[in-house]
């Protein structure tokens, strides 16, 4: 038997209580010092290490830390802050660092000339991680800022631990930026030549500090790659190998395709591949990968949290490993994260459902026990049988479970797979635009919002309370309704016309509704980061989804007994619902969605039969659940629509469906947008200036369209004038007749005095236009 060695990609930083995320709030509060920010950080790094170690790894990794964000420490790394920041040199590396993250509001009003707004975030590949990206100009130099990094690699190796250390590989890490207020023709790829030089000092310093291999993270091998960037790698992986370091390339998220030959081809010692997400190339790259190099198989999920099959996974294996000469290692697909750190802190999670889990600290559980399984002359010793009978054990109760089978569910998806019809309105859209006009009897630019107003102090205490079991169920349904009647007297008096409930009663868009589904777990302290100190806790997805009652009718129902305006009900749709869960792995993504879908359509059904003539069904997460790679887009887009409209075309011609997403790029999908045949969409546009509308106007978007006349994510309250000059602009796009007037997105975040300044002046806008262009 060959001896195989374990790593991982790397480890969640936060703290299994989300030390970090505390220890960073305290900081930023002024309630605590950078030393002991500092202190708390070393004690996880150190905590992290040596769970690795206990769990059998042949090395830590070292270099997967960081306080904010890992892209945000190579930017520091490399010296490379944008000089828009100002910064002078003289300021603490930690007070620039967060400066980066969170902004300088100083330098933003001291009218130097600098601008201290934070960098961007945007979503790490497909994940629901958003890293800071960085910024690139012609200008831009580099310089090695190295202490940090060497400083943790000599923590490890005083802790006694193997090192592999880890970094953005220069390609990646140039990808993941943007070219900001750069010069015409400037591309980031330029400055490659003048980072790699870095890079190799870096490297020689990781040596000579004892790491013994340095991962090397591109995971950008896994996109559809302009060849300027492919070409770049051979090159400057030759140049980096001199530095004389053991380097392992690794890949994750998505199959390396065109990219396999290249890939193993580079001047390195090892490669990582993802097993999971490109199981099929693993037979190639064993054979192209030439005999000596290092193959690290990422072969355990790192993006989800469900228990491996060990014995799938061995079955997997052999065969690579018959056929591989050169050292092979184990690993997780990707760095673990996006996983929770451990089931041990799950006290209260459904018992059935636990055994069939594994967060990372059991990942690393099941990496020792593959390794085990492969080293061990008798592969029946004790331990590793036992460790395999229970997994076997665990997976069997969940391939029977009931809780996980639901015969009425299987039947159902089968009738609307063979039903067409089920996924159509009745009435193609001019008709049924038609009926809702006759119906609704809106003004031109007509005034809505997206769904939640702001949730006060009061709202988060009862339905905090209410959670514990300290308020009664009656106490708390009257708190709500009366946020409920708040929000309706509200809205009345500010004259918009399609009012909805507000949302009082939801802590979150997702979870409000999983937690009324079966098929649907929720964990006590499965935290995921999300953002610097933010993590969030996505539900589990188990088993078949079905909706024992409806979710949402009476809140829907109280408040349009409040009033004479239509009261839009409020729905997360099925892709957002999956999107942001972590869903089963024993069944097609699509499949899931349609299960959801069905849900969604139920309670469509319900709040029509209550009386409810609009219905907006929220989608913000559509468009990120987009493939990596472009001919993965339509197989995507087509189940994705269709769980839309499965959830929306039972309504019946004269309810108007909206949906609402908040972001602003719909031009390479606005097929699919269109496809969704909503009667009406509400997107973002306030701050791209109606640019986006562009896109629609050109695609000759059918339906009609609210585009957002202003910002939610500030307190700012924009005048009616500013707000009259977008819709102006929009209505020079899109036929007047067929837009809307409303924010880019809900309320929840803002106070009642800013929202309520807001949308008079949003109203007094919209009876601008109606006197300037009242469509015919
Ligand atoms: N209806 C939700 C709200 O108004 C939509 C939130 C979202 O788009 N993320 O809060
Ligand atoms: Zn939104």
């Amino acid at each position: 038997m060959k001896l195989v060695q374990t790593h991982i990609p790397g480890y969640p930083r936060i703290g299994a209580a989300r030390e970090l995320k505390f220890a960073l709030e305290r900081f930023w509060r002024g309630e605590a010092s950078e030393a002991a920010l500092q202190e708390t950080a070393s004690k996880l790094r150190a905590q992290h290490w040596s769970t690795q170690r206990q769990h059998g790894l042949d090395c830590v990794t070292v270099g997967d830390f960081a306080l904010y964000d890992h892209v945000a420490n190579h930017v520091q790394l490399f010296g490379c802050e944008p000089s828009r920041f100002g910064f002078t040199g003289g300021e603490a590396p930690l007070a620039r660092y967060f400066a980066m993250a969170r902004g300088d509001s100083a330098h933003e009003q001291c009218g130097c000339g600098h601008n201290g707004a934070a960098l961007e975030m945007t979503k790490w590949f497909d994940t629901n991680y958003h890293y800071l990206v960085p910024e690139f100009d012609e200008s831009t130099a580099f310089e090695l800022h190295s202490k940090q990094l060497l400083d943790e690699v000599t923590e490890a190796r005083a802790a006694g631990h193997r090192v592999k250390a880890v970094l953005l590989g220069p390609l990646t890490f140039l990808w993941l930026g943007k070219e900001r207020n750069a010069r015409d023709g400037f591309q980031r790829l330029d400055l490659l030549d003048s980072l790699l030089p870095q890079y190799s000092r870096l490297l020689m310093q990781l040596r000579v500090a004892g790491a013994d291999w340095v991962q090397l993270d591109e995971p950008i091998l896994g996109l559809d790659l302009p060849n300027a960037w492919r070409n770049a790698f051979e090159p400057a992986y030759w140049l980096l190998n001199q530095s004389g370091a053991q380097l392992m390339v690794a890949t994750y998220f998505s199959p390396l395709e065109e990219n396999v030959s290249l890939a193993c081809r580079l001047p390195v010692a090892g490669l990582h591949v993802d097993a999971v997400r490109a199981a099929s190339e693993l037979a190639s790259v064993a054979d192209w990968l030439p005999a000596h190099k290092t193959l690290s198989i990422g072969i355990i999920d790192g993006r989800n949290i469900w228990r491996s099959d060990l014995d799938t996974a061995l079955a997997t294996l052999m065969p690579v490993l018959a056929k591989r000469t050169g050292p092979v290692w184990l690993s997780t697909s990707c760095s673990l994260l996006h996983v929770p750190f451990s089931l041990a802190a799950e006290t209260s999670l459904d018992e059935e459902v636990k055994p069939w889990l594994a967060f990372a600290e059991e990942k690393l559980a099941e990496l020792a026990l593959l390794k085990a399984a492969l080293s061990a002359d008798e592969r029946v010793s004790g331990q590793v049988a036992r460790g395999f009978a229970e997994a076997r054990a665990a997976l069997a109760s969940r391939r029977t479970s009931a809780r996980v089978h639901n015969a009425d569910v299987a039947k159902r998806m089968a009738a609307l797979a063979c039903d067409p019809a089920a996924a159509r309105r009745h009435a193609p859209f001019a008709q049924r635009q038609q009926l809702q006009r006759e119906r609704l009897r809106l003004p031109a630019f007509p005034t809505t919002t997206i769904g939640s107003f702001p949730q006060t102090q009061q709202i988060r205490t009862a339905r905090a309370a209410f959670k514990r079991g300290e308020l009664p169920p009656a106490a708390y349904q009257q708190a709500m309704r009366e946020a409920i009647e708040h929000a309706i007297r509200q809205q009345e008096e500010f004259g918009l016309d399609v009012l909805v409930h507000g949302e009082a009663e939801r802590n979150d868009m997702v979870e409000y509704f999983g937690e009324q589904l079966d098929g649907f777990t929720f964990t006590a302290n499965g935290w995921v980061q999300s953002y610097g100190s933010r993590c969030v806790k996505p539900p589990v997805i188990y088993g078949d989804v079905q909706r024992p009652q409806a979710m949402t009718v009476h809140w829907a129902q109280f408040a349009q007994s409040l009033t004479g305006k239509p009261v839009k009900g409020m729905l997360t749709g099925p892709v957002t619902i999956l999107q942001w869960s972590f869903v089963r792995d024993d069944q097609a993504r699509a499949d899931t969605a349609q299960q959801i879908a069905a849900a969604i359509r139920d309670e469509v059904r319900d709040l029509e039969h209550a009386g409810i003539a609009i219905i907006q069904i929220d989608e913000p997460a559509l468009r990120e659940g987009l493939p990596l790679r472009r001919s993965r887009w339509d197989a995507y887009l087509d189940w994705a629509t269709k769980a839309f409209r499965i959830s929306a075309a039972v309504a019946a011609d004269a309810t108007q469906i909206h949906t609402h997403m908040c972001y602003a790029e719909f031009n390479d999908i606005l097929p699919a947008i269109a496809a969704l045949d909503a009667d009406v969409i509400t997107i973002e546009s306030s701050r791209s200036a109606m640019e986006l509308l562009g896109g629609f106007a050109s695609f000759r978007y059918p339906n009609e369209i609210g585009p957002g006349v202003y910002d939610i994510h500030s307190p700012r309250v924009p005048g009616s004038e500013e707000m009259a000059d977008l819709l102006r602009k929009a209505a020079r796009v899109v036929p007047p007749a067929q837009l809307w007037v409303n924010p880019d997105c809900g309320l929840k975040t803002r106070a009642w005095p800013e929202t309520a300044a807001a949308l008079q002046n949003m109203v007094a806008a919209a009876q601008k236009l109606r006197a300037e262009l009242e469509p015919s």
